[in-house]
């Protein structure tokens, strides 16, 4: 007897997939359901990888961590204007969907030939905000109204106090992915170290049945950590905007001199961002960068609360934030950055790992 219910199908001969390949395409949360299915009944394991595309080589080797370790790896790929504030660039950040596709399937080709993976990359999930966000999208304030996560106090401070929606913005968009795709292990950069402990939060205080794994920063050679903001830094700004890496190297190099104090070990960093803002400002305009500190913290691992003094049994993490502002003069035929080199935020860490 036919059912009265009715539900829609789909056509598996037109399943979309990137060029070339064997990744599926997902756009929506009905087809991210119907191929996640098979996989709980036959007990493969599924990795989530979160990112919001321009995709670089620190999301790259997120995708090899996981491909290691699982069966079938999801990437999402979507740019969530939940946790961009009204000021922010949620307008220029840089789409580039035929790089970052070129760049998945090259990657997957890699993961085939290394004879060390469990999985490949199984598809992408590229959703639309109308798709995430079914009862409209509640907007970009501080006072949006809707259907919100907020993770509290961790989500407040330092990066949660610069960007007062940015936490509530992340938490709410990865418990949407972790509910569609229902991952078993989830992969997370240390880059974004105070994400990472919003995120353990999530997961422990929602009894979200998936693992956290998370991976080392990836840096350019001289340091600066890997980030799709930084195509807007453009040539005069691109070598200066390692002081932040340096002036936390300098602070980890006090704590490794034997300093256990905030005031020592914070004040080796502060030393290099005064040095090098000096050198900037006594260049011509045409030729200085400048730049401001938003914070430099020295935190508990567990809660990203400041510490007056560090416990070696414990560790500690520094962080950073720094506003690279736009140049000054900009001379003809200067490479200024993607969208003519705005303010440019960028943040960075180093965590001092427990003693033995
Ligand atoms: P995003 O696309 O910026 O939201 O980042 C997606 C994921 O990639 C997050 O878990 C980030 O922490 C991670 N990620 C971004 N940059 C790096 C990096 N340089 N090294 C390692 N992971 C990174």
């Amino acid at each position: 007897m036919a059912s009265a219910c009715s539900s829609s199908s789909s056509n598996r001969s037109t399943l979309e997939r990137l060029p070339n390949s064997q990744i599926r395409i997902l756009r929506t949360v009905e087809s991210v359901r119907r191929w996640r299915r098979p996989h709980t009944l036959d007990q493969r394991m599924v990795a989530l990888v979160p990112t919001m595309g321009a995709l670089h080589e620190g999301h790259l080797s997120l995708i090899r961590a996981a491909a290691r370790e699982n069966h079938h790896v999801v990437v999402s790929l979507y740019v969530n204007p939940a946790q961009f504030g009204v000021r922010e660039d949620l307008s220029s950040y840089p789409v580039t969907w035929d790089a970052d596709a070129e760049a998945l399937v090259k990657l997957d080709r890699e993961l085939a030939d290394d004879g060390n993976n469990l999985g490949r990359i199984s598809a992408v999930f590229a959703p639309t905000t109308p798709e995430m966000y079914p009862g409209g999208f509640p907007g970009q304030e501080v006072d949006s109204k809707g259907s919100f996560v907020t993770i509290t106090p961790v989500g407040e401070v330092l990066e949660g106090k610069s960007r007062p929606t940015f936490f509530r913005g992340v938490a709410t968009v990865c418990m949407k992915l972790f509910n569609i795709v229902q991952p078993d292990r989830v992969y997370f950069g240390q880059k974004d170290v105070q994400q990472t402990v919003v995120i353990k939060r999530l997961v422990r205080d929602f009894m979200i049945p998936a693992e956290v794994v998370v991976c080392p920063t990836a840096r350019a050679e001289d340091g600066l950590a890997l980030s799709s903001r930084n195509v807007y830094l453009g040539e005069r700004r691109r070598p200066v905007s390692t002081v932040l890496y340096r002036a936390l190297r300098a602070a980890e190099d006090a704590y490794n001199a034997g300093a256990r104090d905030r005031e020592t070990i914070l004040a080796a960093a502060t030393k290099v961002t005064d040095d090098v803002l000096a050198e900037q400002m006594a260049l011509a305009p045409e030729k200085r960068v400048r730049f401001e500190v938003d914070y430099i913290s020295l935190a508990d691992p567990d809660n990203m609360e400041e510490l007056s003094t560090v416990d070696p049994v414990k560790g500690a993490i520094l962080s950073g934030a720094i506003r690279m502002l736009p140049v000054e003069d900009p001379q003809p035929g200067e490479d200024l950055g993607h969208s003519g080199g705005p303010l440019v935020r960028l943040i960075d860490n180093i965590i001092i790992p427990p003693s033995a």
